[in-house]
């Protein structure tokens, strides 16, 4: 980041432990994944998607999102996030809006029930994630970051990535030549830069 966060004109953010806090959501989505196959062990066939979408999201290939992995990773995930919304970075999504900016989410998984739940909907210009036809690869990959800036004509110097990890986000940024930040994953460690998001 060489500016202030507010000079920006685009702010692209990733979702999942961006604009909520991530460790808390992951402990409540595996306690209430764990009791439903406690309680539906004959469900527990699904347990090959679950390894074939590991597999994939290693080899960062956008491909392994079947139903039982979507059910879970977005409209479940989608009903707990509200409780831990970062509201000091979706304010400030808010309010750059508001002021003429333009906000881009950039995720790797599917995010439009994710926008709905943290009702950002009318606050953002547009988002995006691997739809198998624009966007085909997963962040650290670069590819969809280039067709974003693309197809909304951002400029690189104009622009910051806002994100949780360095190895995907980070790292995507970097190799498409845009600014990035990387915010802390836990809640207390993220109060430290409170005064940035003013
Ligand atoms: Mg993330």
């Amino acid at each position: 980041m060489t500016k202030d966060l507010g000079e920006y004109k685009n702010y692209i953010f990733d979702m999942d432990g961006t604009l909520y806090f991530n460790p808390p959501v992951i402990k409540r989505l595996i306690a209430i994944i764990l009791g439903y196959y406690i309680f539906h062990p004959w469900m527990l066939y699904q347990l090959g998607q679950w390894m074939k979408y590991i597999g994939y999201e290693k080899k960062k290939n956008a491909k392994g999102f079947s139903p039982t992995v979507y059910k879970w990773l977005v409209v479940k995930l989608s009903k707990i996030i509200p409780k831990y919304e970062d509201k000091r970075i979706t304010n400030f999504i808010k309010r750059q809006h508001s002021l003429g900016k333009k906000i881009y989410i950039y995720s790797n998984v599917p995010l439009i029930e994710k926008i709905s739940a943290l009702k950002l909907h009318k606050h953002i210009d547009n988002w995006f994630c691997p739809d198998g036809e624009n966007i085909t690869t997963l962040k650290p990959d670069s590819a969809g970051l280039e067709y974003i800036m693309k197809k909304e004509g951002l400029k690189k110097e104009e622009t910051i990535f806002i994100g949780d990890r360095f190895k995907t986000d980070g790292k995507c940024a970097v190799n498409a030549g845009v600014e990035c930040l990387i915010l802390p994953k836990k809640q207390k460690q993220r109060e430290k830069l409170k005064e940035l998001f003013f």
